[in-house]
């Protein structure tokens, strides 16, 4: 219902910011007529006061949402643009800083602390502009005048009544910036009997320019220009302004709680606190009526608006979630539920449409009073800590990126040098992993891992990492690592892995091939046994004791033994169990997979952990002292200046090369005949031995060769020998004791007129039992009993 309208004869432009009520009321005064004939002349309909009177959509207050018509009317009177004219309405601000519902024209009071009529003002600026209303005002998040740098007002100083809690009246002409409030008892429609009284004389609290709720301020009315929240928390992952607004509501919610109020004093701006202190107990000793939800509506007043939003502001204007956390902790420790706890699920009545990341502020708020598992499962140690949202397949999927014991690459940054054993911790720490983000339970995390651990060891070994001085440090490498392998894809199917049968894993044929060919010692046994289970660690990603029973290693000899032969492997036997580790996978089917892998190590980078870094040991330096052999594992480890365990990894990733053999082992292990291979070729061998005819042992004298390796290097080039047809000379024993004994004959000489070698004539003497004499001695006496 709206008549058509004229242009109005004077043009009066809003002030920037002004509401509609404010600009109307300023025509009508500049018109000196009363504000309904303005209204009329802008279009908008009188709201008759009687029933059915809501059917109209007639509202009771224009400031709030105009229909299209209704802007294009009071356009065409004003000469103002349309957008002009909305921007003057509170739905400028429509899911920015309030939430309007548009059939009803109202402000939802239970959104946003909505508020539904009524405004605050500032005292300075009624006086400057001589009265004119800012719209921002109307917002019960507006508590300070950042030009002014005061706290708004609430109340007219004369009456002491809110200020535009109805319409101003239709048949009275406005009086910009006195009261509009009629005088008690009289009429609603008398145009006279107001209250007048001078608005710019209201006291507020006057605050240096530089204070933190003028910050506070100004960054809220940025974020209702903008939409969007970007300060502190927010930063990383913007987000609507009515999100953060529900956020900053939940904290100052919060802090206005009787239980955490007491705490202001020491968090919120002196200032502020003081006198905020002074409204809750007034000099009179009459306290003020506790709300039943504090903090559910907007606070009443400006003072209260301002310490509540300025600190729930600070809190989440932390450059990360951790410090704002760090922020948030009184308030969480000050909110305990009956039994004393604050736990993750009581941020649930804060309030409705809080944010994930005031839930992961929460989170990491909670971290110092939550069980070591909790600790994992909400990702306290992430950027953004976050509720357990994984399902069973989601945690059965992780379990295929992971070992049954955790990575030793991992692991020796990760365990405490002197606290437990590695193979307990390992695969305490593998099942950890499956914690994160997860609400699987620990027997259910052990099992899926292959039962390498079990429950109660998982939550002991976490209690005890947590207890020394690097659990942060762990917590967020674990974490790390954890993201990785959710967000990378893994080479290795692990879950497959430990699905195989190892009863045939690197058979005695094989091993027996393998040190063959790598000069290795076969040794006895055990020494096969002890290759097969780490050949099975290094395939399987299982610890040791879950070996077949063929080769399982449960007692300590057997793992002394283990370590000890980690350090005596060699690059070629290294090699060799790496080929025999990958036939094997080719035989199980498994392709395409490489037998051993590690999530990059990098991702420990710049964290305190309590195990020595691997890579900070020089190999070369280790490969030195493993060689020079004058020490044991550990006192070469103390040298190095790390652990025995990172010493014992080291040089099985990096086997020092083989020390030098003697010329009996040289020969022994076959290399001899190759070193002769390389001197004296098939055809050299055979021109000089079959077709020159010489002697073996001319020949070998020749090359510098041992007679014995040439003879079976003339076997292996399948050169057949020639064969002597020698008579067999015997010794007579008193001719041989004549000549030795009394003549004092030397073996060479006798050994030269029988025509043998001089090895031979002593192999004679033992035979006949005639002692030899000892070298150099001249009288053969004493050897002659
Ligand atoms: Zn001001
Ligand atoms: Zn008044």
């Amino acid at each position: 219902m709206i008549t058509v309208p004229r242009t109005l004869p004077v043009r009066l432009q809003p002030v920037p910011g002004e509401a509609l009520d404010s600009w109307l009321e300023a025509v009508a005064c500049r018109l000196d007529t009363p504000l309904g004939d303005v209204m009329a002349e802008f279009g908008l309909p009188v709201r008759p006061n009687t029933r059915g009177a809501c059917l109209l959509d007639i509202p009771w207050e224009w400031t709030i949402l105009l229909r299209s018509a209704e802007v294009d009317a009071i356009a065409k009177a004003s000469g103002l643009t349309p957008g002009r004219i909305t921007g003057m309405t509170l739905a400028h601000y429509d899911q920015r800083a309030v939430v309007i519902d548009s059939v009803k024209r109202q402000v939802a009071r239970g959104q946003l602390w909505g508020r539904g009529r009524a405004s605050r003002f500032c005292p300075d600026c009624l006086a400057v502009t001589g009265g004119r209303w800012q719209l921002s005002w109307r917002l019960s998040w507006s508590f300070a005048c950042t030009i002014h740098h005061r706290l708004l007002a609430d109340r007219c100083p004369g009456c002491h009544r809110v200020q535009r809690e109805r319409p101003h009246s239709r048949h009275a002409i406005p009086k910009p910036g006195r009261c509009a409030c009629r005088q008690p008892g009289t009429n609603r429609n008398d145009p006279v009997s107001r209250c007048h009284h001078e608005l710019a004389a209201a006291k507020t609290l006057q605050l240096p320019a530089d204070h933190r709720a003028f910050k506070t301020q100004a960054l809220l009315l940025d974020m209702f220009e903008s939409g969007i929240a970007s300060f502190g928390v927010f930063a990383g992952d913007p987000m609507p302004s009515a999100v953060a607004l529900a956020d900053i509501k939940a904290v100052a919610g919060r802090i206005l709680a009787p239980a955490v109020r007491s705490g202001l004093q020491a968090v919120a701006p002196g200032d502020l606190a003081a006198a905020h202190l002074g409204t809750l107990t007034p000099p009179d000793g009459t306290a003020r009526p506790a709300e039943a939800r504090p903090g559910y509506m907007a606070p009443p007043d400006a003072l209260t608006t301002a310490i509540a939003v300025t600190t729930a502001v600070d809190i989440l204007d932390q450059p990360t979630i951790t410090q704002a956390g760090e922020a948030l902790r009184w308030v969480t420790d000050a909110t305990r539920d009956a039994a004393g706890h604050s736990t993750p699920t009581n941020i649930e009545s804060w309030g409705r449409n809080i944010s994930t990341r005031l839930r992961a502020v929460y989170l990491a708020a909670l971290d110092p009073s939550l069980r070591v598992t909790d600790q994992i499962r909400y990702r306290t140690a992430a950027l953004v800590p976050c509720f357990p949202s994984t399902s069973a397949s989601s945690d059965a999927r992780r379990s295929r990126k992971i070992p049954s014991a955790l990575w030793p690459e991992w692991s020796l940054l990760l365990c405490p040098v002197k606290s437990a054993y590695s193979r307990i911790m390992r695969p305490a720490l593998a099942g950890s992993l499956l914690l994160f983000g997860s609400r699987i339970d620990l027997p259910d995390a052990a099992k899926l891992l292959g039962s390498a651990t079990d429950d109660s060891n998982i939550s002991r070994i976490l209690q005890i990492l947590r207890a020394g001085a690097h659990w942060p440090g762990i917590l967020h490498a674990l974490t790390r690592l954890a993201e990785h392998l959710d967000a990378h894809p893994v080479p290795i199917d692990y879950a497959r892995r430990r699905g195989i049968d190892y009863d045939h894993l690197l058979p005695a044929a094989h091993w027996k091939q393998i040190c063959r060919r790598t000069g290795a010692p076969l040794g006895r046994e055990h020494r096969h046994q002890v290759v097969r289970n780490l050949l099975f660690q290094r395939i399987s990603g299982m610890p040791e004791h879950l070996a077949p029973a063929a080769y399982v290693i449960k007692d300590t000899p057997r793992r002394t033994y283990l370590s000890e032969f980690t350090a005596s492997l060699t690059p070629a036997l290294a090699a060799a169990l790496d080929d025999a580790a990958r036939a094997f996978l080719h035989d199980q089917g498994i392709r395409g997979e490489p037998v051993a892998w590690h999530p990059p190590t990098s991702l420990m980078d710049g964290l305190d952990l309590p195990g020595p870094d691997p890579a900070a040991v020089d190999i070369e330096l280790m490969h030195e002292l493993v060689m020079a052999a004058q020490s044991n594992i550990s006192t070469i480890a103390e040298q190095l200046g790390t652990s025995v365990e990172v010493l014992r990894h080291l040089l099985q990733r990096h086997p020092p090369p083989p020390p030098p053999l003697t010329s009996h082992q040289f020969r022994a292990r076959g290399q001899a005949i190759a070193a002769a291979q390389a001197v004296l070729s098939r055809e050299e061998l055979t021109r000089l031995y079959c077709d020159e005819r010489r002697s073996l042992g001319e020949i070998a004298e020749g090359f510098g060769l041992n007679r014995i390796t040439l003879t079976r290097l003339a076997n292996e080039y399948a050169i057949p020998l020639r064969r002597y047809r020698t008579a067999r000379t015997v010794i007579d024993r008193t001719w041989f004791y004549e000549q030795y004994v009394h003549h004092h004959r030397s073996l060479a000489d006798l050994a030269q007129e029988k025509a043998m070698s001089p090895a031979n004539m002593r192999r004679w003497a033992k035979i006949l039992g005639v002692p030899l004499r000892s070298r150099g001695e001249s009288r053969p006496e004493s050897a002659i009993d």
